[in-house]
């Protein structure tokens, strides 16, 4: 049973919720990467094992959309997105799962060999692709898509904001800071001071403090801002905690409102380089780093800019005393064999990015990390 029920199990009743993931999520120390950087009580949480088929960070959320989905009757739901987008992967094969349809609506990014993969992973879990070069396109063909459903289904389809960072899939972190309180009190690791995670569209980071504020845990949580400013603000970090706040206490009025702690969350802008999904030398020296001294497989996009800004910190000693948490929001689940690896049965204005090349920094990894996943 997942953390959140059992602190407040009135919100069993009453909050729509599907099981998906494989909770809790192990909690290890990373003594060897924190020797490198003088982080000698570092951390990770093992998101990236959330859950057999695809783990990472978005199943928490889907756990809680799904499960609304699921509540409201839906057959279809709909969800906007990065072209090589993990949320979009993870709606997809865990809609698939439950039996729904799912349908993603994709804007541009800069190439990178994993955009490939999760489209073609994507396809095979049985999402309809649909991927238009600017927002008022792509909202057109969104409202299309929907009254298409509609007549087909006879309902509407649920839609599903970018990375999931709805109130109801940002319960799913406050879920995962209930389970941290449980895994501290096991004594599996000491409370953290600082809890780095990546900032895509806050849902993470934004559940996080939540959680941990109504948990009675006063770890603070760095926030790697890793997409346009635009959407990382402490404006917008605050609207989306009162509106998840609200949905809880209102589902089961034992969750309290807790005054939003702006201290505890803390945004980091310096890691982001130029654009979205734009690696950097910096991400992808933390990406290396990792994988020599713990084995563990990150990415240029999300974990390495995050993981950078921990190394960042370290170095300039201020985690020498400080227990310190690395969330590793990244899925490390081998693909199932999915057979479906020609891109011509993608739209074609996919097919770029199977034919152009990837990115300069997104280079075959040399080494003990080759093939890793
Ligand atoms: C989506 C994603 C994030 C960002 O999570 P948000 O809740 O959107 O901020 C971080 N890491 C990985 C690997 C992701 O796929």
């Amino acid at each position: 049973m997942n953390a959140l029920f059992r602190a407040c199990p009135g919100l069993r009743e009453t909050l729509p919720h599907v099981s998906l993931a494989t909770l809790p999520t192990p909690v290890e120390a990373m003594p060897r990467l924190g020797e490198a950087v003088g982080a000698p009580r570092l951390y990770v949480k093992r998101d990236d094992l959330s859950a057999e088929a695809y783990g990472g960070n978005k199943v928490r959320k889907l756990e809680f959309l799904l499960g609304r989905a699921l509540s409201e009757g839906r057959r279809t739901v709909i969800t906007f997105e990065a072209a090589g987008s993990n949320h979009a992967l993870a709606t997809a094969i865990y809609a698939r799962q439950l039996g729904l349809d799912s349908v993603s609506m994709l804007v541009p990014q800069p190439n990178a060999r994993y955009v490939a993969a999760n489209l073609l992973r994507s396809h095979a879990a049985g999402a309809a692709l649909a991927y238009r070069g600017g927002i008022p396109r792509l909202a057109a063909a969104a409202l299309a898509e929907c009254a298409r459903r509609r007549l087909r289904d006879g309902r509407w389809p649920l839609l599903i904001g970018p990375g999931g960072s709805d109130p109801p899939g940002i319960a799913g972190f406050v879920d995962a800071a209930f389970e941290l309180r449980e895994q501290v009190e096991a004594g599996l690791l000491p409370e953290p001071a600082h809890v780095y995670a990546a900032s895509g569209t806050m849902g993470t980071v934004v559940g996080l403090v939540l959680g941990l504020a109504a948990a009675g845990l006063r770890a603070r949580v760095i926030a790697v801002r890793v997409t346009d400013a635009r959407f990382t603000s402490m404006r917008r970090a605050k609207r989306l905690y009162v509106r998840t706040n609200r949905l809880l206490h209102a589902a089961c009025p034992a969750f309290p409102l807790v005054p939003f702690p702006e201290d505890q969350l803390v945004f980091r802008h310096e890691f982001f380089g130029e654009e979205y999904a734009r690696f950097t030398e910096a991400g992808m020296a933390a990406v290396r780093l990792a994988e020599e001294t713990e084995g563990l497989h990150l990415e240029g996009t999300y974990t390495g800019k995050t993981l950078a800004a921990l190394i960042a910190d370290a170095r300039a000693g201020h985690l020498r005393e400080a227990p310190a948490l690395f969330w590793n929001t990244y899925n490390s689940r081998p693909a199932a064999q999915s057979g479906a690896d020609d891109y011509h049965a993608l739209p074609e204005s996919l097919h770029g990015y199977f034919e152009e090349p990837v990115q300069p920094l997104d280079q075959p990894e040399t080494g003990r990390g080759a093939g890793g996943t």
